[in-house]
């Protein structure tokens, strides 16, 4: 059997490709997933992202190099190994960006890209369920909803914006992007609506899409320059003739498949015992991600969502509203509320965001804490800092190394400061404070410039979105080109988050979707 487009990876990217690529029952595809099937409840239940933190079957759980700049610690990383790939492990939370980020895009890679275009994209790819206007579409393939029960908390969250005078957005995705708001969600009668579950299942029954689960590529196999096919652990994948074999492994993965193929910096290659098949110095470099910090309280009664004995009736109620009708606070995404700001009025975009959860959250979720809390996330969404994915070893089955390099540039840590102190100010205005019993993180010891710099550095995390280490672009050192393909050889494509040219002012998920079917359609017209 050959196949006329091999796709490495079923994430947010590769299961929106591999439903639009066998659409034609003349082709043939075939979709590889190192991961297992997404059949694990806790994926399903919105509330069961709180669980998954611990199932490292479902999750690559990478860490990063120690971070110079973060007192040399080495942040922990999940990434999605299963079905629907991140998209089924991920928070919900259903954002496109600001226009300017595609009008960046657009003078990086052309027109494709500009905001007109990628509007329409997202709009044709969503099934809004409650926003019926002229910013949204509706009968598209991913299903976004209203939260169904957000936690008072996140509302008091609101109203302590509107007491810092911050302005307030009904639709993130609407006229403007700015101001505090409830998130929507990727879910659809309250369960989550993965990349798998609105554009695979529904393909799954056609003959000309092969799905194979638990295979995990090893490289990509070459005659010449022209791609032909991929190597698994102990089996081959054959592309048909005019075939194409295309990387939708995600932001590590994709450059370190590309890397252990002989395509990246020559000299590293080399270092790795690798023959080079093309020298291309940006595989895997340009890697952006949010960095985030947060403030914690304890707070003073019981309306967050908690781990105590006193919790317990809640959570028995919660269980059977989930279960019975797909209600209730086990619907709930966790980062329930947030929004986006200026860090100062210069800015031509909001370049702050807020992830706003009604509970005590410790160490990515994987360190449960008693008792009732809040947690504010702060995230610097246009960071200037860059690092980079390589090799640690030619061994397809070693993690790449991550060296994200936060920090490193001089401009963005004074922007994570105002943002860590506007987040201290929400949680002492009216709203919140009259549930707050005390601030557990920084601490009411953290007072100065300098101290809070000290703990940025020694608590800030990833709110995990890495991109651009396969940069597409127009200029001749860009990765590959603006339909994805890799240049300096044939055949071969890269769709998934690592093709951002500048890092999204927003979450990743929808933008990767939205790259996907940009793509797709590229493709399908020829391109
Ligand atoms: C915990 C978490 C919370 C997040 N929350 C949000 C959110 O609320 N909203 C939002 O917009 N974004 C969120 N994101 C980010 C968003 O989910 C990602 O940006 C997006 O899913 C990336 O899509 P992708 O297709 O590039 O990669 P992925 O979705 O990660 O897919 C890559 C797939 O390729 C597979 N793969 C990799 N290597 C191989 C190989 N060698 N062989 C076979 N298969 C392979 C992987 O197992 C995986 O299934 C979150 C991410 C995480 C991890």
């Amino acid at each position: 059997m050959t196949y006329h487009y091999i796709i490495v990876g079923a994430g947010s990217a590769g299961c929106v490709l591999a439903n639009r690529l066998s659409a034609d029952p003349a082709t043939r595809v075939c979709l590889v997933e190192a991961g297992p099937p997404d059949r694990n409840p806790m994926i399903h239940m919105p509330f069961g992202l709180a669980a998954l933190a611990h199932m490292r079957w479902l999750n690559w759980g990478y860490e990063t190099d120690p971070e110079p700049n973060l007192n040399h610690r080495r942040l922990y990383w999940p990434r999605g190994r299963v079905l629907g790939g991140s998209s089924s492990i991920n928070a919900m939370i259903y954002m496109r960006g600001h226009p300017q980020d595609y009008r960046d895009w657009a003078a990086a890679a052309g027109p494709d890209w500009d905001w007109p275009q990628v509007r329409r994209v997202f709009k044709d790819l969503e099934d809004n369920q409650s926003l019926h206007d002229d910013h949204h579409g509706r009968g598209g393939p991913l299903s976004v909803s209203d939260l169904d029960q957000p936690n008072p908390l996140s509302r008091a969250f609101l109203r302590a914006g509107a007491e810092c005078q911050l302005p307030q957005t009904a639709d993130f995705n609407g006229a403007t992007q700015e101001g505090l708001g409830l998130y929507q969600v990727t879910q659809r009668h309250g369960r989550r609506f993965s990349s798998a579950r609105a554009f695979l299942a529904p393909a799954l029954d056609r003959p000309n899409l092969t799905l194979l689960s638990g295979a995990q590529v090893h490289r990509v196999t070459f005659q010449g320059r022209r791609a032909t096919g991929v190597q698994l652990r102990d089996q081959a994948l054959t592309l048909a003739e005019g075939g194409e074999v295309i990387l939708s492994g995600g932001a590590i993965n994709s450059p370190q498949l590309l890397m252990l193929s002989g395509i990246g910096p020559g000299a590293h290659l080399r270092d790795m015992g690798l023959p080079v098949l093309h020298n291309a110095p940006e595989v895997g470099a340009n890697l952006a991600d949010h960095l985030d910090v947060t403030v914690q309280a304890a707070l003073n009664d019981r309306t967050a969502i908690g781990i105590a004995p006193s919790f317990l009736p809640r959570a028995l109620r919660a269980t059977w509203q989930y279960l019975r009708r797909g209600k209730g606070e086990f619907t709930s995404n966790v980062a329930e509320a947030g929004g986006f700001v200026r860090s100062d009025p210069g800015r031509d975009r909001p370049n702050l965001q807020f992830h706003f959860i009604p509970a005590y959250l410790h160490n990515h979720g994987r360190q449960p804490s008693l008792g009732y809390g809040l947690t504010l996330h702060v995230c610097d969404l246009l960071p200037k800092s860059r690092g980079r994915i390589s090799l640690a070893s030619p061994d397809p089955m070693a993690a790449a190394r991550i060296q994200a390099n936060y920090l490193s540039h001089p401009d963005d840590l004074p922007v994570l400061l105002n943002g860590f102190k506007l987040a201290r100010r929400l949680i002492q205005a009216p709203a919140l404070a009259r549930h707050v019993r005390r601030e557990t993180l920084p601490g009411p010891q953290v007072l100065t410039d300098a101290q809070l710099e000290a703990d940025i550095r020694a608590r800030a995390e990833t709110i995990y979105h890495p991109v651009g280490t396969c940069r597409m672009g127009r200029d001749p050192a860009s990765v590959t080109d603006p339909q994805g393909r890799v240049r300096g050889v044939e055949a071969l494509r890269v769709v998934d988050a690592s093709l951002m040219p500048q890092i999204i002012a927003g979450n990743t998920n929808a933008p990767t979707m939205m790259i996907a079917e940009t793509i797709a359609r590229q493709m399908l017209r020829g391109g």
